[in-house]
């Protein structure tokens, strides 16, 4: 099951994904990066929140933002980036990937602490689901906004959580650690194409060891982190709506058949979220 997975997963995303966490529309898809370099060349460097949108997007990322702080998990999180002792976190919109999303651009200081990351949402990042695979809440909203129970500023404010959960999750791993996948998933990668895919082989065993997992793992990990943060933010945003449980089920039925590995964190979710006794989650 590693094996199918590890093959029909890009490599090249595997690759990419070290350097920059991009959540693509309906699939992964290949991106070169998630950044848009011309908008932000040198982000600023000062803590605190750092927003760079282009005039013609102002409006809608004013309509994201406002819904994303329009639950208590949002405004604190954001209060806590926003009052940060020493993390410049930027936050832009590119055009690059319109349905996607990303952050990158880490940075640590002597002491290993994260002093900046950058967060590119897509202009149209208000569209789009992507796989229930590796995206089981994003993934979840996709029938409630067909029927319009909930809109297109949800899903975007859903992706920015996302990639909060993203933010957070590299404050808290060590710098060395991070550039050592960051060199070692292409020489994972190179070998595995060349040995017929066979996942077993000593020198992948050996080099998934030191990076603490194989390509697949390091990427599903880090994606449920950013999901298990969508999942807070959602929580707060539709517990009062007719519909959280059926959300809820949607995603606990995701989780099970893709996730299963990481259902725990997903679960400790519901369960600080109450869902375990009035939706069923156990
Ligand atoms: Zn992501």
């Amino acid at each position: 099951m590693r094996a199918t997975r590890l093959i029909s997963l890009p490599l090249a995303v595997v690759t990419i994904s070290m350097m920059s966490h991009s959540i693509a529309a309906q699939q992964i898809k290949p991106l070169k990066s998630s950044m848009n370099d011309r908008v932000v060349a040198t982000p600023p460097d000062s803590a605190g929140i750092h927003e760079i949108v282009p005039e013609k997007y102002e409006e809608r990322y004013a309509e994201w933002k406002t819904e994303f702080l329009s639950t208590d998990i949002g405004r604190a999180q954001w209060e806590m980036y926003a009052h940060h002792p020493r993390l410049a976190l930027t936050i832009t919109i590119s055009d690059h990937n319109p349905n996607g999303a990303g952050s990158g651009k880490y940075k640590w200081n002597d002491r290993g602490e994260l002093i900046a990351a950058t967060i590119t949402l897509g202009s149209r990042v208000d569209q789009g689901f992507p796989s229930s695979v590796y995206y089981p809440v994003m993934n979840a909203l996709e029938p409630f906004e067909a029927r319009k129970l909930i809109g297109g500023k949800v899903l975007a404010a859903t992706k920015l959580a996302h990639e909060f959960g993203h933010v957070m999750k590299i404050s808290g791993t060590r710098q060395e650690l991070y550039e050592l996948q960051v060199q070692l998933v292409p020489v994972y990668n190179k070998i595995f194409l060349s040995n017929g895919h066979d996942v077993d082989d000593p020198r992948l065993v050996e080099l998934a060891k030191k990076m603490g997992g194989n390509p697949v793992e390091l990427w599903e990990d880090r994606e449920y982190w950013g999901e298990a943060n969508a999942m807070l933010f959602l929580k707060d945003r539709v517990e009062k709506e007719k519909f959280h449980c059926r959300l809820f089920a949607r995603i606990k039925q995701a989780v099970e058949e893709y996730a299963k590995n990481y259902e725990e964190r997903f679960a400790e979710i519901a369960k600080e979220q109450g869902a375990v006794y009035t939706c069923g989650w156990r």
